[in-house]
Formats: C-alpha cells, structure tokens, sequence
C-alpha cells in the first residue's frame, strides 16, 4: 500500500473515531484538521492520476500555487507520517548510503521520495539556511529523480541584501519553470492574495499566544504539538484560514470557562526543536499536571509577534517590498540555521511571558542546528530566568521500546525535581 493511500486510510479511521466516539478532552477542531488533510492527500492522488503537475519547493513553498502547480509536496513532515518509517529509511540508506543516524524525518523523507510512493515533481528548491540534512536530502532526491533542485542563498546577514539576493534567485527559478514546465505561469496576483491570507493566519496565530499566557494553559501537551498550517502551504488556504480562526476560537471558549489542557497544571514546561512520538510521552506529562504553553521550532517567535517582521511592513527595511521580497523576508524569520542570538534571544522573551518554569531540549539524534544550540540554550535560560533545561536525546520514529522507556524515566525524574522544587 502506498504512502497516499496509508494517509487516506489512517485519516478516513480518525474522522470516523472521532464522530463515533469523541473525546471530550480534545479539541473539537481536531475533527475538522483531520479533514482538511484528508481532502488534501486524496486531491494530491487524484491530480496525480490526472498527470498535474507537483513542486516539492522547501523554501518559498507559497510560489507553488502562484505558479500553477497542483501541489507542492511536503518536506520532513510527510517522513513524520509515515506508516513504516523503516521501509522509507533503508531505501536512502541502500540507494544513497546516507548514514543511519541522520535525523530520521529527513532520511525517511529521502527513502519516500525516491520509492515511486508519490509523484515525481517538476522542479525542487532548497534552502542554504534551515538545516543541513534536509538541503543534503534534497539533493540526493533531485539527482535520482532528475528534477531541478535550485538552492537558495541566505547571506550571513539580516538585512535588506539578503532578501533582495534571495528574491532574484526566486525571479531566476520562476523563469525557469516558466520556459520548462508546460501549463506553468507565475500570477504575483495570485501570490499577493496569499501573502494576504498568511498575514491573517499570523494574527490568529498572535491571538493564540495572548491566550497561552493564561494559567491553565487551554491547549493539552498532545495538541501543543499539532501545529496549524499557513494557508499558503494548503491546496484550499481559504479553508485554511477558516479552520485557524475556528480553532482560536476554541481556545478562547475553553480558556474563558476555565477548562485546561491538563486536570491541573502544577507545572508550565516549554518544549524545544523536535516533537516527542508515541503516545506515552503525552501520558506521562498529562498525569504529571503538565501544561504545556510553547513548542519552539522555526518560525514560532515570528509567528507569535516576539519578532516583529510582517508582510507588508515597511518600517523594518526602510522600503516598499516587492511580492518576492515579501517571502525572502521570512528566511530571516527562521529561527534556527543562523546565529544562536537568533535561536535563543527569542526564546528567553517567551518564556518570561509565558511563565515557563522549566524547559525541554529535545534533540532529535543526528539533527545538526539543534545540537549545536544546547549549550548556550540551557546556560542563557539559567542565567537569564534562573529556570533548568533538561538535555533530552531521542528518535523521533525509529525509536525502540526499551529507548523510549529510558527516556520518560529521565523526563520523569526531571519533572519531578522541578516539581518539588516549585513546591518549597
Ligand atoms: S530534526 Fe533537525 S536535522 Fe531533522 S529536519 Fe529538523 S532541523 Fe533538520
């Protein structure tokens, strides 16, 4: 059975469950998440069989629409949903001879690319400026399937030059695609109107992080790691910007009569980089009152106004952008794979608002950008808010029992100190 089909399978049961058998601790809008991917991965079968065309761009993703394509393929997150990572994972490794410890999403990501499980894209982009694994998966991918990778520079700097060299490399791959790809035209029209439907998407994003400084935090540790999509990087982004407002309202519903995440918070715990699997983990912190107001990864600070660099604002660069301009902004909006300022600055201002007594550094095992932010992570938090990190190694799929066990025992026992610790 194919990836598609496995995804349309295990989404078609979930919607099912929840209609037969709802939980009342869950958000109501899960329901209508998982329906909306469910329509998006039968849409993505269906164009295939029609011969459409697909991009799989992991940077400037928004220009997939505006140029006509049918869909642009997931990155990493589609290795985090696979059925059967191990399957996925030893076809990079046998094909391509990438090591096994790379950071799984991305080896399995590989492995799916090249298993004739989805399309063939038209053309890929990558980025020199996220993390390594995946720009070097990228690559291995474009050279089995023939595609054009264009990679996309970012400068050492923040400023306006970076983003004008990024938006020319863009210009450059939108002709090319143009004079390559049949049916393929940019429309900036097109692409204005998703840039606008992203900028609301960001302030119901904003709404959500006013909420999560409320004690208790109305989100449960399970659904802080279900992460709401830009209505850009969706095949119906109106729809998308619907659900996103429908699920702030939510929040906004359980936070005002009281309802929290967890039965009581004793503790507000951020977690760092990489989501946990299996459902143990979300067990242990549910059972141990744990609430949990932040996950922090890529764009999060950006996302929650810590940082301040939105569509259409012309203040931060002195100038009128144009529509190209306008998406390589957000490369300096990404958190990790720059300085570690950028990582850390923004994270010790969450957390102060946020409360967080303590926090999670999840390092996913051979993923590069985070391992080399640690130190100076749990040294500024210390410091800055006099509050701990625990240093947590993991997989994130290909996880064996006995590992995971060994890691919730270290979660545990960190999770109990800190709660003594609040106590006295
Ligand atoms: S876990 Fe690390 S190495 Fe893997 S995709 Fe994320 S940032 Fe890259």
């Amino acid at each position: 059975m194919g990836f598609l089909q496995d995804q349309i399978q295990i989404l078609t049961r979930r919607v099912k469950r929840i209609e037969q058998n709802p939980d009342p601790s869950m958000l109501k809008t899960n329901k209508l998440r998982y329906e909306m991917d469910l329509d998006e991965f039968i849409s993505i079968q269906e164009a295939w069989r029609e011969g459409k065309n697909f991009a799989n761009l992991r940077f400037g993703g928004i220009l997939a629409q505006s140029m006509g394509f049918s869909a642009n393929l997931g990155g990493a997150n589609w290795g985090d949903r696979a059925l059967d990572p191990q399957k996925y994972l030893n076809l990079a490794i046998t094909k391509f001879g990438f090591p096994e410890h790379t950071c799984d999403r991305t080896m399995v990501r590989l492995g799916l690319g090249i298993s004739g499980e989805l399309p063939i894209t038209k053309l890929m982009s990558c980025a020199r400026m996220i993390c390594e694994p995946e720009r070097l998966a990228a690559q291995a991918e474009a050279n089995f399937t023939g595609v054009h990778l264009f990679e996309l520079p970012r400068l050492t700097s923040y400023d306006y030059m970076n983003i004008q060299i990024l938006a020319e490399e863009m210009a450059k791959m939108i002709e090319f695609a143009e004079h390559t790809i049949p049916g393929i035209k940019y429309d900036e029209a097109k692409l204005i109107e998703l840039q606008e439907l992203d900028h609301e998407f960001i302030k119901t994003q904003r709404d959500v992080y006013q909420l999560l400084k409320r004690a208790p935090c109305p989100m449960s540790p399970q659904d802080t790691f279900r992460m709401t999509r830009p209505p850009s990087r969706s095949m119906k982004p109106k729809k998308a910007l619907e659900f996103a407002k429908m699920y702030r309202d939510e929040l906004f519903e359980r936070a005002d009569t009281g309802v929290g995440g967890v039965t009581e918070e004793r503790l507000r715990v951020a977690w760092l980089a990489t989501g946990p699997f299996g459902r143990e983990t979300f067990d242990l912190l549910s059972k141990k009152g744990i609430g949990m107001p932040l996950f922090y990864r890529d764009e999060i600070a950006f996302e929650y106004g810590a940082e301040k660099n939105d569509y259409g604002d012309d203040s931060v660069y002195g100038k009128h952008l144009t529509p190209l301009e306008e998406i390589a902004r957000r490369s300096n909006c990404l958190h990790w794979g720059g300085d570690a300022e950028l990582w850390v600055g923004p994270l010790v201002k969450l957390c102060r608002e946020l409360k967080i007594d303590a926090v999670v550094d999840f390092l996913q095992a051979g993923c590069v950008p985070t391992k080399n932010l640690k130190k100076i992570t749990s040294i500024r938090l210390k410091d800055e808010l006099g509050i701990p990190t625990l240093d947590l190694e993991g997989r994130q799929m290909l996880m064996t029992e006995a590992a995971q066990v060994e890691m919730n025992k270290r979660l545990e026992e960190f999770l109990d100190m800190c709660l003594a610790n609040k106590k006295n």
